[in-house]
């Protein structure tokens, strides 16, 4: 049962600001993660804003320095099959064909799909636990199949969004707009990570709205891939997943962002396998060197073993396929 709430179709983005600033509101955008929070108690509204008529959150624009700005409202369909995205920003294009099912894709947002709840069962079902305010982490001795084994402190999720590794891997900020004007952050700094604030998973004040993602102009000698595996082929999270943008020159990398998704409560990046393979060929040698310096960094819980061969799998793959060895 979904409790009641008020719902408000905001008419500007000064207007839903202000109605966000009333106590216990919340964004409606797509819905489709919205909706199932309020049904499971994940957390309650007293009214709900609706964006969906704020024209300058939709759409995809050329910026005057060759790079992308896309609206918070843009739709995971949208962004799949835009083709500027599939051309100069392929991780994105293939991150978004990657989401959920084609049904989900027409509704949700890109806005959305970085601000989702997380997936963890005990948080979506009647547990009051540490992420909802209460003392415990039930994962660390309850179920934990699909918790993270990088990056977990206090809380044990994994960030869900497909979208978020695919776009910190190409540099993108986001421009949030508050009470006080703009601000823009790196979306690389966007999330939080549990060891800093175990309620929170953005960096989103009360009353703040994601407007829109900048992506830089792609660089000469780009190539970028997402890729992620799953229990069902018909949709599903990732268990395991890699973001990847590279950029080569005269065959060796000179420049790499590597973002692992479905492995930590935020999607992270690999400082340690951006090092290896820094100013090297991606053959198999510096492959399999990356998979195994990133897996010493694993932590796995009782159950989730499974994803550290998941994961050197396709860091390996995915690195030779980048490199040229498909
Ligand atoms: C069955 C199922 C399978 C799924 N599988 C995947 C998957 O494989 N990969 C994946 O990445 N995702 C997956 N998802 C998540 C899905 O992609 C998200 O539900 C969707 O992207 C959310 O978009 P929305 O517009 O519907 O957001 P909403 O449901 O409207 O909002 C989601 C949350 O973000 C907030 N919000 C929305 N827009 C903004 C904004 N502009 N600024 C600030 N806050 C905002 C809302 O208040 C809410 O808390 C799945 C969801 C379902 C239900
Ligand atoms: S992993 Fe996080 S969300 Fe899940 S039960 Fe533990 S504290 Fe709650």
């Amino acid at each position: 049962m979904i409790p009641n709430f008020s719902y408000i179709r905001a008419l500007s983005l000064e207007e839903a600001i202000r109605l966000l600033s009333e106590d216990d509101s919340r964004i409606y955008a797509g819905g489709t993660d919205l909706v199932g929070c309020l049904r499971d108690g994940v957390f309650s509204a007293s009214t709900v804003v609706s964006i969906s008529r704020l024209k300058e959150l939709k759409g995809i624009r050329t910026t005057p320095s060759g790079g992308l700005r896309i609206g918070a409202l843009t739709t995971i369909a949208e962004i799949a099959r835009n083709p500027i995205i599939k051309t100069s920003y392929p991780a994105l294009s293939m991150a978004a064909s990657e989401v959920a099912s084609p049904q989900l894709r027409h509704q949700g947002t890109i806005g959305g799909n970085l601000c989702q709840k997380p997936r963890c069962w005990y948080y979506r079902g009647e547990f009051y636990c540490l992420r909802k305010g209460g003392v415990h982490c039930y994962a660390v001795d309850g179920e934990n199949t699909y918790h993270c084994i990088f990056g977990g402190e206090n809380c044990y999720i994994v960030h869900p969004s497909d979208t978020a590794p695919a776009l910190i891997a190409l540099r993108a900020s986001v421009t949030i707009a508050g009470p006080a004007g703009n601000r823009v952050v790196a979306l690389e700094d966007f999330f939080i990570s549990p060891s800093q604030d175990y309620t929170r998973e953005t960096v989103l004040e009360r009353s703040e709205i994601v407007k829109e993602i900048i992506l830089p102009p792609p660089e000469k000698g780009l190539r970028s891939s997402y890729r992620k595996i799953r229990a069902r082929r018909s949709w599903d999270f990732a268990l395991a997943g890699t973001a990847m943008a590279i950029v080569f020159k005269n065959g060796q990398v000179s420049d790499a962002r590597i973002v692992l998704s479905g492995g930590a409560p935020i999607p992270l990046r690999s400082r340690v396998v951006e090092t290896i393979i820094n100013g090297r060929r991606l053959d198999q040698k510096t492959a399999t060197e990356a998979a195994d310096a990133l897996l010493e960094t694993a932590d796995p819980m009782g159950q989730n073993e499974y994803k550290i061969p998941l994961f050197r799998g396709l860091l390996i793959k995915e690195l030779l396929s980048l490199g040229g060895y498909p």
